[in-house]
């Protein structure tokens, strides 16, 4: 081996010269193909490939985070005409207490498909009310009530989303 490294072309960009190497695979990488990671840089494949084995959810965790976070994001929307103003501040909570009710179901088993189904499910159980409103708000019942109801659910419905999400996301272990 001599001092001066030999020229190393990306693997991905033949023309794009580089002295970076995937510390995994060592494959050649330029600046834009490399992903720091605590231990140093990594080719995109690598990184994927790791990522899937922190990926521990089994088929019958999608179907469970669905139903869980879709009934009890059905439950919540119910509440929130006896709430109002406070859905600002119980959302996110209610939030957070069906992301812990979906990982203890699944018993903390991980997949980034499972956070997006649970937000999905999250999502689809606060419709009905939503849309139902809507209905309302069409057919011209009291305006202005109806609009605060419908911001309110609006509210809701983006908060317990994303906060189901991230705090599930939050969990995952890089
Ligand atoms: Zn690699
Ligand atoms: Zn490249």
């Amino acid at each position: 081996m001599s001092d001066t490294p030999p020229t190393l072309f990306c693997a991905n960009h033949p023309n794009v010269e580089t002295s970076l190497r995937c510390k995994t695979c060592e494959k050649p990488i330029c600046a834009k193909c490399a992903v720091r990671t605590p231990t140093g840089y990594s080719c995109k494949d690598c990184v994927n490939q790791r990522q899937k084995v922190f990926e521990t959810a089994t088929w019958y965790d999608y179907p469970l985070a669905f139903f869980i976070a879709l009934i009890l994001s059905y439950i919540g929307s119910r509440l929130i005409p006896n709430l109002g103003f406070f859905t600002i501040f119980l959302a996110p909570i209610a939030g957070v207490g069906i992301a812990e009710a979906v990982r203890g179901a699944t018993r903390r088993r991980r997949s980034k498909r499972l956070y997006q189904i649970a937000g999905l499910a999250a999502v689809l159980g606060a419709l009905p009310m939503l849309l139902q409103l809507l209905y309302y708000l069409i057919l011209g019942v009291s305006f202005l009530s109806i609009l605060w109801s419908l911001i309110w659910q609006g509210l809701y419905l983006f908060t317990i989303t994303s906060s189901i999400y991230y705090r599930l996301k939050g969990i995952q272990i890089k």
